[in-house]
């Protein structure tokens, strides 16, 4: 086993002091450096830049950013969830090192897709029929994954079909799926 344990230390969101949310900071006793090409492949739509050491995603509205020795996970509720998350990436971990004979590692530049790279594509009405105050929301919860674009009734109307073509488009190069 790679990863026996992982201690996190929970931190209050410096730029944001009202913020009622928290960031974990994971460091860890191994280097898992050379794991990163791995875990690149394996996690989809995550950004990683081969030779950087850094890998970034995006999981149920948290950023996880995964380096070397560091692990940083953003925006928990408090210290159950992030023990919760701690679990889960010391298990994702581990299982990617054992296969890693299996796994092609990532050795390029993923595409990445950004909130405002979608809201780009949408109506930018704010109607709120897809059940978010403003389309910005509804862009960076597709981004997190928490909802498809075809969330945006509206993108399916042929008054939308270019942006349609170029959002599914970019999100099919991100790795997202889009029906
Ligand atoms: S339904 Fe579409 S246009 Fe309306 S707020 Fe949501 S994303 Fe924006």
């Amino acid at each position: 086993m790679l990863i026996d344990k992982l201690d996190f230390k929970l931190v209050n969101i410096e730029c944001m002091p009202t913020s009622t949310k928290f960031n974990a900071i994971i460091e860890l006793e191994v280097d898992i450096g050379d794991l990163l090409p791995y875990l690149a492949t394996v996690i989809r739509g995550c950004t990683y830049i081969h030779g950087t050491g850094e890998l970034n995603y995006m999981d149920r509205g948290h950023i996880i950013a995964i380096r070397s020795k560091q692990i940083t996970v953003t925006a928990l509720v408090d210290e159950a969830e992030a023990r919760q998350l701690c679990q889960e990436l010391k298990n994702m971990i581990n299982q990617v090192d054992q296969q890693r004979g299996s796994i092609t590692p990532t050795l390029r530049k993923q595409a990445r897709l950004d909130p405002l790279t979608v809201y780009r594509e949408l109506p930018q009405t704010n109607c709120g029929e897809c059940g978010e105050v403003t389309c910005m929301a509804f862009a960076a919860r597709v981004v997190s994954r928490e909802l498809r674009a075809n969330g945006c009734k509206f993108l399916l109307d042929n008054e939308y079909s270019s942006q349609r073509e170029r959002l599914w488009q970019k999100l099919k190069q991100a790795e997202y799926e889009v029906n």
